[in-house]
């Protein structure tokens, strides 16, 4: 893969930024995209721009508030009381209907007229906590849609995608960025850097994934 260039959609968390250096082994030059939605922790964007300076990679924000403003969830709206828990049905109150689909369509618009057709994005299938937009069939069929909308081949990497969260810091040890992804990004729904808030959903899968993976490499 070397030789290329890639975008990495880029939110600060733990997992975008491992996919960020996935990408950096993987590719010779890395651009970032990130966007502003009205998510509950704006401090992401801060933190997604301030590690891509640290790193030295172009970053690329755009906002894209227009999407809180079309569905209720919990992630943008601070009102409501985020689920803990997958409900019994319907999706989790965090899921933001669309998202990775309208992120996934500017990302390939950008790439596309940055010379760019590789794509990284960090989900995972494992963990999608309800979130059907991070499941591999999805992917795959936005990959030939893209390619279909602008008659292009782009290639869509998902690095994550059957990794569990304890798998997920084992690649960012793999790739040298454990204390960077986990000191120095964002994750946690209350806003706050590095191992979070604690009890958060996110903090939570975080959390567990670190104790996890620190247990076995312990061991
Ligand atoms: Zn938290």
């Amino acid at each position: 893969m070397k030789d290329k260039n890639a975008l990495v959609l880029f939110s600060g968390g733990q997992d975008s930024t491992t996919c960020l250096f996935w990408a950096m082994k993987n590719f010779d030059q890395v651009e970032t995209f990130c966007f502003s939605y009205g998510q509950r922790h704006a401090a992401e964007v801060e933190v997604a721009r301030s590690l891509a300076e640290k790193l030295k990679l172009p970053f690329h924000l755009r906002d894209l508030s227009v999407l809180a403003s079309l569905s209720d969830n919990a992630l943008t709206n601070s009102a409501m009381a985020m689920d803990s828990v997958l409900p019994p049905s319907g999706h989790i109150n965090t899921f933001v209907p669309g998202r990775n689909m309208i992120f996934l369509s500017l990302a390939a618009v950008l790439a596309r007229s940055l010379g760019i057709l590789d794509i990284i994005i960090g989900v995972s299938q494992t963990d999608f906590s309800g979130y059907p937009d991070c499941r591999d069939t999805f992917i795959r069929s936005l990959n030939v849609t893209l390619n279909l909308a602008m008659e292009e081949q782009f290639i869509i990497h998902t690095p994550l995608m059957w990794l569990n969260k304890a798998q997920t810091w084992q690649l960012a040890n793999d790739l040298g960025a454990l204390d960077i992804v986990r000191n120095e990004t964002l994750t946690c729904y209350n806003g706050i850097k590095g191992d979070g808030c604690g009890h958060c959903p996110s903090c939570k899968l975080r959390n567990e994934g670190l104790r996890q993976f620190l247990n076995e490499t312990m061991r």
